[in-house]
């Protein structure tokens, strides 16, 4: 394994806690947020890479990725190929550089033995579909078999991509990524069920755009179906409407990877748009246009 880039926490989850229907990546409503000290009293009990409950029977590389399976899975199954696809997409859409650093995807055959293992390691977690976690040593994901794997698959294995490279990537960028790429490719990262809930939500008059708030959140359990929805929007709004601002995100993370204290991207896009509120405004006229297709 490569030494692990400057800045990687010791423990780092991503917690993919969204809450409310809709969100793919927590099987039951929690109602504490998964704060900093049990993530890292989860860590303490764990030893979980020499684990025996690990899925072993099968291990398939693929790429990056490294997956280990209760049950026999094809180097060439479409699940295995969409996942070694999605590294290049990735890296060209981001701008960022492929790294070598092993993903490791456990898969266990059943919801139970899911349970049963993360319960065990990694005690204090709500209980969710799909989760991926950084150590000093190591990126995991872990998922059970279920009808939505391929969507948790891609939205957990971005998460390892994007880290690999950029460790200090902020918490809600990291989720509004995820949230694009967890689609299948041909959705070119529009996200229906987001565009619903937004634009039901500002039409409401109960929710507005507001990048500094989620510059703010710091845990993932504070990120509701209204942050993972609005921080996809962001993402999407960068990625799908200027060339300049595309390059503004891209540029971003590249500075992230070498410092994590580097100026934020509301301040960028700030100066970029005008000031904050032609931005916001910005980013509402994309959803608005988004529904309206
Ligand atoms: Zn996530």
């Amino acid at each position: 394994m490569q030494t692990p880039p400057p800045g990687r926490p010791l423990l780092q989850v991503v917690a993919c806690a969204a809450l409310a229907a809709g969100c793919a990546h927590l099987a039951a409503v929690t109602p504490e947020p998964i704060g900093a000290a049990p993530l890292a009293r989860a860590a303490a009990n764990a030893g979980w890479p020499d684990a025996p409950e690990l899925p072993n029977r099968a291990e398939v590389c693929a790429g990056q990725l490294m997956i280990h399976a209760d049950f026999p899975l094809a180097e060439q199954h479409r699940m295995v190929r969409d996942l070694e696809t999605l590294r290049g997409d990735v890296s060209q859409r981001l701008g960022l550089p492929i790294s070598d650093e092993p993903v490791h995807l456990y898969l266990f055959e059943n919801q139970d033995r899911y349970e049963r293992f993360t319960g065990r390691y990694f005690p204090g977690f709500p209980v969710r579909r799909a989760f991926f976690i950084e150590t000093d040593t190591r990126l995991a994901v872990f998922a059970p078999w279920q009808d939505r794997i391929a969507e948790d698959l891609r939205h957990e294995t971005t998460h390892g991509y994007v880290h690999a490279v950029v460790p200090g990537v902020p918490l809600w960028l990291d989720e509004g990524i995820a949230e694009y790429f967890e689609l299948p490719r041909v959705a070119q990262g529009r996200h229906a069920d987001h565009i619903a809930h937004l634009t039901g939500r500002l039409i409401e008059g109960t929710w507005r755009i507001d990048i500094d708030r989620l510059e703010s959140l710091r845990l993932a359990g504070e990120l509701s179906q209204d942050h993972y929805a609005e921080a996809w929007c962001w993402v999407h709004w960068l990625l799908h409407t200027t060339p300049e601002r595309r390059k503004i995100l891209q540029e971003y993370l590249a500075d992230v990877r070498r410092d994590e204290k580097t100026a934020p991207l509301s301040a960028r896009l700030a100066h970029a748009e005008g000031g904050l509120v032609a931005c916001h405004a910005a980013v509402r006229a994309h959803v608005e246009s988004l529904a309206a297709r």
